[in-house]
């Protein structure tokens, strides 16, 4: 997506993992992923938001597929606009769709879609950084990470139950369960990768013995099964599906907010399809209940206290000192981590984020490998570079200075 993008990485698909996966798959069965022949059957999760029930229609129409739909169902929400939206849309298919159509399934399960705001004093503050996003809309960093109570595996397994069954009795060729990731989650999830989403076919083929099994994603894009939102409002469009029924707000009010993150990204894809949006929002500070106001900003607010913000002068010492003998330490508030050779750094109080350059990343090295004086690390240098002078010395001080002014170095 355009205005939410990983921090360091230029894609979150490991694609070497993948590969491998694929080659695994290829081996035991032929092929990694091959679409379902037309008029058989296919198990797909349905969110009730637009992309779910596009896809939904998309392996009716345009595949022709038997499609058995499973909802997950949170009776805990004040008002179950996902659930209305999978009604609705089912009512709309069973009148299109009259001989592939089939009731969706219910299964009840926790929440889904929690926001989970990650906080460096129990999660390991460099998977926060390898997963780290920014907003350029509103130039701040934000982490889209699943831990703890990951509904995916647990979802995936039930779902195999259900289609499981369903192999038994009414669909004995059934092999193909789709999840409702596209293309755009990919991009700012790891969660939502298709390496990932393989490695979890993996583990279900591996556990059962069954390599026919095939779970996955409209992220194929070998195989042209590979869809991104604004398509999917194209499609639904062309099929004369109204999708303002869809739900994919983040809070459970009446309407839909127009506002939160997925909000946001749904407007986006129906501007740039250029579709008009019929959903009505309803922004939040029109409604009543502090509840939810205090909610919101506290899910949306900064994921570290001050990112953002150019200015770091509450940290650090503004006067630094230090000398020839003074022991220079990495500051305990920093992650860091090296991609492709130059380190990245993060301070976990301030959200700052520091790319280092070669020759820094060099000393951030040397300074992660034991306690050493300013003269230590300055005769380090000089024999790595083969040389002692000037230059070396002042680019050092300076490098010294900088980070211990920014919280990132201290002296011990
Ligand atoms: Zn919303």
């Amino acid at each position: 997506m355009v205005n939410l993008h990983p921090v360091l990485y230029k894609d979150f698909e490991d694609k070497k993992a993948l590969e491998g996966i694929n080659k695994i798959f290829n081996e035991k069965r032929g092929y990694a992923f091959k679409m379902p022949k037309r008029g058989s059957s296919v198990v797909i999760q349905v969110s009730g938001g637009l992309d779910s029930i596009t896809i939904w229609n998309i392996l009716l129409a345009k595949y022709h597929l038997h499609v058995y739909p499973v909802h997950f169902l949170n009776r805990k929400k004040t008002f179950l606009g996902e659930e209305e939206s999978v009604r609705h849309y089912s009512r709309i298919f069973k009148n299109l769709y009259p001989d592939k159509f089939h009731e969706p399934k219910i299964i009840e399960a926790p929440s889904t879609n929690r926001v989970n705001v990650p906080n460096v004093n129990f999660i390991n503050p460099k998977i926060i950084l390898n997963n780290l996003l920014f907003n350029r809309k509103i130039n701040k960093y934000q982490v889209l990470l699943n831990y703890g109570d990951n509904p995916l595996y647990e979802r995936f397994f039930n779902v195999y139950n259900y289609a499981q069954q369903l192999r038994a009795t009414v669909a004995r060729d059934l092999d193909t369960i789709i999840t409702n990731f596209v293309a755009e989650d990919s991009t700012i999830s790891r969660n939502s990768t298709l390496a990932v989403l393989r490695s979890i076919n993996l583990s279900l083929c591996l556990m059962l013995g069954d390599f026919s099994w095939q779970f996955t994603a409209p992220l194929e894009k070998g195989s042209g099964f590979y869809y991104g939102k604004t398509q999917l409002i194209k499609y639904a469009h062309t099929k004369g599906v109204d999708l303002s029924h869809s739900w994919s707000c983040m809070f459970r009010g009446k309407r839909q907010c127009g506002e939160c993150a997925t909000c946001l990204i749904r407007r986006e894809a129906f501007s740039k399809a250029h579709v008009k949006d019929r959903t009505i929002y309803v922004p939040i500070r029109k409604r009543k209940s502090l509840g939810i106001r205090r909610y919101i900003r506290k899910t949306l607010a900064n994921l570290f206290e001050g990112s953002g913000k150019k200015t770091i002068g509450r940290i650090g010492a503004g006067n630094v000192s230090f000398n020839g003998g003074s022991v220079i330490v990495l500051s305990k508030d920093v992650a860091w981590e090296e991609i492709d050779g130059k380190v990245n750094l993060l301070h976990s109080k301030t959200g700052e984020i520091d790319i280092l350059n070669q020759s820094g990343s060099l000393i951030w090295e040397y300074l992660s490998q034991g306690k050493y004086s300013f003269n230590e690390l300055y005769s380090m240098l000089s024999k790595k570079y083969g040389t002692k002078n000037a230059p070396i010395k002042k680019d050092l001080e300076k490098f010294i200075n900088k980070y211990i002014k920014e919280g990132y170095l201290t002296v011990s």
